[in-house]
């Protein structure tokens, strides 16, 4: 049995896998181009042609495309707007992004074939991890209109795996089901999973040794911090494996193999990515931190010609990797967003800093970080609960002077007030969790970005 879910791609050499991509490159923009009324009027614009792209380079002649343009377009041919090859009579389903920051969410119709397509990616992410048909997978999703986990759930279909939909439903009784249904296999956000191991020890419910072996962690950066990903696997006995997606291309586009080698593989036979300074968008190189682009070749109903995401990453050859992928890798998975670096008293602070230190000690249930002006001057103050051995005072003392050091360290000397939370007050998250709360004046906020 092959630990490749399609060897013909995942092992090719690197100048066949880019006469591939180029190829693809090519008939994805002849589609926008022909399909598209908003990529059409682009072309045209321009004076160019898609026939006039010769090497996989020009695909920087292309302009980027942004998530302004495709909500402009969505307001002014509401709802759908003008990207998409074709209207709501052909689709079969529409989602949404989650809307973070305060923006409205973008629309995005699936045709059929869009969702095979999918379906497949996610099997690349599923067979890697170790998924196989025999298994049960426990889906703890609230299958809404956030696109989620609907792809890994067509996934785990494809690939034969019983599926247990945890559609909408309490922590307590998703956690009972998997134990019910002797899931082996757990999808989740990695907030989730860590929050469905304190239900479970509630519960005096013995998550370790229950049959589940692998958990599937998408929708937050935390996947792939290691103090997270630790306490994720030692709570659940199973090891734990990143992958990230997003509703612009419908589904995945990296993941974690069964080697593990610190990063993510990218899958580059189904997309083209770039990693660009986010401020210039020249292209940056391997190793260093930059900002997503992504051309997605197999959906037909939205080709998406190098869309700015927002996602910041680090990008390394994927020879690095034992597995034999071709693939390459994202350092670290997907590192944080351009817009979650915060900067202040001219110190960057970085939520995934943040985050690594505070799941470090070991001591914190939930938290929140807030960022505030008092006269003209910014505080940061860190919201912790702490976990029960650090209820006591002296516990307590202990554990925040330690945060407020080592945060202090990791950030040119920035003091972090430590506040402790009441139990259960901080907001818990079964989708994207957003930890970080500024609350600037918006312009000066901007302004410092
Ligand atoms: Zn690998």
């Amino acid at each position: 049995m092959t630990r490749y879910w399609n060897p013909r791609t995942e092992a090719l050499a690197r100048e066949e896998l880019e006469r591939l991509q180029l190829a693809k490159l090519r008939r994805t923009a002849q589609w926008a181009a022909e399909r598209s009324p908003f990529y059409r009027a682009r072309f045209e614009a321009a004076g160019s042609r898609p026939e006039d792209l010769e090497t996989l380079s020009d695909v920087r002649r292309l302009p980027f495309t942004t998530r302004e343009e495709w909500q402009a377009s969505q307001i002014e041919a509401a709802p759908y707007g003008t990207l998409g090859t074709i209207g709501a009579d052909r689709a079969i389903r529409v989602h949404t992004t989650s809307g973070t920051s305060g923006r409205m969410p973008l629309r995005a119709l699936d045709s059929r074939k869009d969702w095979s397509w999918a379906a497949e990616m996610w099997c690349y992410g599923l067979w890697g991890a170790g998924v196989r048909s025999t298994d049960t997978a426990y889906v703890a999703f609230g299958y809404g209109s956030f696109i989620g986990f609907w792809g890994l759930h067509y996934g785990l279909e494809k690939l034969g795996a019983l599926v247990v939909p945890g559609g909408a439903q309490s922590t307590e009784s998703r956690v009972r089901q998997i134990i019910d249904f002797q899931a082996t296999v757990v999808a989740s956000t990695p907030t989730y999973a860590l929050r469905m191991a304190q239900e479970a020890e509630q519960l005096g419910v013995d998550l370790r040794g229950a049959p589940v072996h692998t958990l599937i962690l998408s929708g937050e950066p935390a996947g792939s911090i290691p103090e997270t990903k630790q306490l994720i696997e030692e709570a659940w006995g199973a090891r734990a494996f990143d992958t990230a997606g997003m509703t612009e291309i419908s589904t995945i586009f990296m993941f974690e193999c069964a080697e593990q080698p610190g990063g993510a593989h990218i899958i580059e036979d189904h997309l083209l990515e770039e990693v660009v300074d986010p401020v210039t968008g020249e292209p940056v190189g391997f190793g260093e931190l930059g900002e997503r682009v992504v051309t997605s070749f197999g959906r037909s109903s939205l080709p998406l010609l190098r869309y700015r995401t927002a996602d910041l990453v680090v990008r390394v050859p994927g020879t690095r990797c034992p597995c034999g992928r071709v693939f390459d890798l994202y350092e670290g998975g997907v590192q944080g967003r351009t817009d979650d670096m915060k900067v202040v008293r001219g110190t960057n602070v970085y939520m995934r800093a943040v985050e690594a230190i505070v799941r470090g000690t070991g001591g914190v249930e939930e938290f929140q970080l807030r960022i505030h002006r008092e006269g003209i001057r910014d505080e940061v103050t860190l919201h912790v609960e702490p976990l029960a051995p650090y209820e006591d005072e002296s516990g307590w003392r202990d554990l925040a002077d330690l945060i407020a050091r080592e945060l202090a360290h990791a950030h040119e000397g920035l003091r972090f007030h430590v506040e402790r939370a009441e139990p259960g007050s901080l907001p818990r998250f079964e989708l994207k969790a957003k930890r970080l709360v500024d609350n600037r004046p918006a312009l000066e906020v901007a302004h410092v970005r």
